[in-house]
């Protein structure tokens, strides 16, 4: 008599992580990743990121990094980019906004607290400062998750580059 084998989760197990199919990249999210002949690794053919499989944990790492960068697929898409052994928790993201925040705020209400004499040639002056430093801020920030999350900025450049030159070269 035949072996029946229960499988209550065959939806979850029909959208299992395997190297067989292609599957959008997790960096770029413009390309797909499909494996490489003769390793054990996938690859990007828009961003050419290259990514190692753990397909036990459903999990893909970034490999040209270090630590590596780790999404894990929920059967419909990539979740929770995270370094290995780093969790980045609301602490980071405070950091982050008052980094931008704080300088931003303290320029602002010393500009406010001692206003320059209306009418002398200077009196734009605490205002554009406290714009720079928000951007310059803020600047900073985006510069880090840019880094952190390796995004392909260039990469997303040139995409948008090629399509613009075919909606001009069909009109
Ligand atoms: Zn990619």
């Amino acid at each position: 008599m035949a072996q029946f084998t229960f499988k209550p989760n065959h939806k979850i197990l029909a959208s299992e992580f395997n190297s067989d199919r292609v599957y959008p990249c997790p960096v770029c999210r413009l390309g797909q990743i499909e494996a490489m002949p003769l390793m054990d690794a996938m690859a990007c053919h828009f961003c050419n990121h290259i990514f190692t499989l753990n397909l036990d944990r459903q999990e893909i790492q970034l490999a040209d990094r270090q630590p590596p960068l780790i999404w894990r697929w929920n059967g419909r898409a990539w979740t929770g980019a995270h370094l290995q052994g780093i969790d980045l928790n609301w602490g980071y993201k405070l950091a982050a906004v008052a980094l931008v925040a704080f300088p931003t705020i303290l320029i602002g209400l010393a500009a406010y607290i001692f206003p320059p004499s209306p009418g002398s040639s200077l009196s734009w002056f605490p205002f554009a400062w406290a714009v720079l430093a928000l951007l310059s801020h803020l600047g900073i920030v985006l510069w880090l998750v840019i880094e952190f999350y390796q995004i392909p900025v260039g990469a997303y450049l040139r995409a948008i580059g090629q399509n613009m030159q075919r909606v001009v070269s069909k009109t």
